[in-house]
């Protein structure tokens, strides 16, 4: 396979995790990001790796779940009036990905990537610092009601087609796994062979120090464009540098579409804007694992440095100022969750899910051009699917035929 020059868009986990594979294949990488590493999504979530996820956030019911969320004072999804006309087109698509027959196709392309991601994030650390920062415990999603769980029935029969192991946990048991929840969970469901990562921006910026340690470059720069040619591509600079490459990954994350758009690819790509809270130092002590509280949509995440809330979705586009007023309004139930905890503040964020209509990425090659690809809209996923996506940018720029079909996930979908 011979040597190229690749500049990777984006130092996120996506653009971090496809660096360090394309440098272990041999190629000399350079990362662009305009803000320094894990300064998007990566830096804030709750740091799950879901192994085997594949329930779409596109579920049957939807749009009915949606009115009945928007009748709430502060609920779990909002849009912005001022962005409802913006965000239109991807709201109907989104619907449509709804669709029960959809939602089967949809799971089983999704699965098809998370199926390995345990074991592309050990690949991807095996040996190295990143090591230090996965932990074991897996994902508990905990029900107060009987009728919670039962809506749960259209996702277990997504997991089960797909053959992802889980385990239903009653009352006794979800107690003995976790003794400091408040014994007021009858039900929950325990995916016991995920990871989980103790702090994703410290993890993403050590993915940025090793490709730098392995001779890769990391340089701040905001992109403009990028020029396909015969030979490579040119990444033009707002500044007015330009850099030349034999191939380009577009990994912006949410800001990835009029990168490709000014390529000619018109992929619906807008964001879940998603909120945390970080609770004091100590109070990770409280759980062994990431637990997710289903009746009040929030998740809670022991980090090395505290407990970490995350919630919401809020579409507002990447511009809007935040808005902390949900996530803060869910002190009380942290406390109702966990009694013990020291539910105060010790800092808020909000961080831009790149996401399209069908919960599914954007992996392959720009229309235009063989020497641009693409690698972003991991929603909700990724910081599962990052090593993931790094092996198949990997075998593209190798010429290699990907260990996956890739046609669910190209940019020409639509
Ligand atoms: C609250 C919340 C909780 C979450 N929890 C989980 C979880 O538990 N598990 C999970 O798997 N996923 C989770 N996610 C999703 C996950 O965080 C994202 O899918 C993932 O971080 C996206 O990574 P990325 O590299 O594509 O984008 P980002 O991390 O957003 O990185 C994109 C980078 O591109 C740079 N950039 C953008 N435009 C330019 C430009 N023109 N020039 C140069 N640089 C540019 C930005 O500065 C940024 O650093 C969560 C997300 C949120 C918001």
């Amino acid at each position: 396979m011979s040597q190229k020059l690749v500049v990777v868009i984006g130092a996120g986990v996506v653009g971090a995790s496809v660096a360090l594979s394309l440098q272990r294949d041999g190629h000399n990488v350079t990362v662009i990001d305009r803000s320094g590493p894990a300064a998007g999504a990566s830096f804030g979530n709750a740091g799950a790796i879901v192994n085997g996820s594949c329930a779409p956030t596109a579920m049957p019911g939807i749009v009915r779940d949606v009115l009945r969320m928007m009748l709430r004072p502060l609920p779990p999804l909002s849009i912005r009036a001022a962005y409802l006309p913006r965000i239109l087109p991807w709201l109907l698509r989104f619907a449509a990905a709804s669709r029960r027959s959809r939602v089967n196709q949809i799971a089983t392309d999704l699965h098809a990537l998370t199926a390995t991601a345990v074991e592309a994030w050990r690949e991807l650390s095996k040996g190295t610092s990143l090591d230090a920062l996965l932990a074991t415990g897996g994902w508990l999603k905990v029900y107060e009601t009987e009728a919670s769980f039962t809506a749960t029935a259209t996702a277990r029969e997504l997991l089960d087609a797909a053959g992802t192991p889980y385990e239903l946990l009653a009352a006794g048991d979800i107690q003995d796994l976790e003794p400091h929840l408040a014994p007021i969970y009858r039900r929950a469901i325990w995916q016991s062979d995920g990871l989980r990562i103790v702090n994703p921006g410290r993890m993403v910026e050590e993915m940025v120090r090793l490709l730098a340690a392995g001779g890769g470059i990391f340089q701040l720069g905001d992109v403009s464009a990028v020029e396909p040619d015969a030979d490579g591509a040119s990444v033009r600079l707002t500044d007015g540098a330009t850099l030349r490459a034999d191939r380009v990954v577009v990994a912006a994350g949410a800001w990835s579409r009029p990168l490709a758009q000014a390529l000619g690819d018109r992929i619906p790509l807008d964001t879940e804007r998603g909120y945390h809270l970080m609770l004091p130092a100590g109070t990770e002590a409280l759980l062994g694992r990431t637990v997710l509280n289903a009746d009040h949509s929030f998740v809670l995440s022991p980090m090395e440095t505290g407990l970490r809330m995350t919630s919401q979705v809020e579409l507002a586009g990447v511009e809007a100022p935040p808005d902390y007023r949900r996530i803060r309004s869910l002190l009380p139930l942290a406390k109702r969750m966990l009694p013990a905890v020291d539910a105060s503040e010790a800092s808020v964020w909000m961080g831009c899910r790149p996401s399209l209509p069908d919960s599914l990425p954007v992996i392959g090659r720009c229309g235009r051009s063989p020497n641009v690809i693409y690698a972003f809209g991991h929603q909700h996923l990724g910081m599962t699917l990052g090593p993931v996506t790094g092996r198949l940018i990997a075998d593209l720029v190798a010429g290699r035929s990907p260990r996956l079909d890739l046609s669910p996930y190209r940019p020409d979908r639509w």
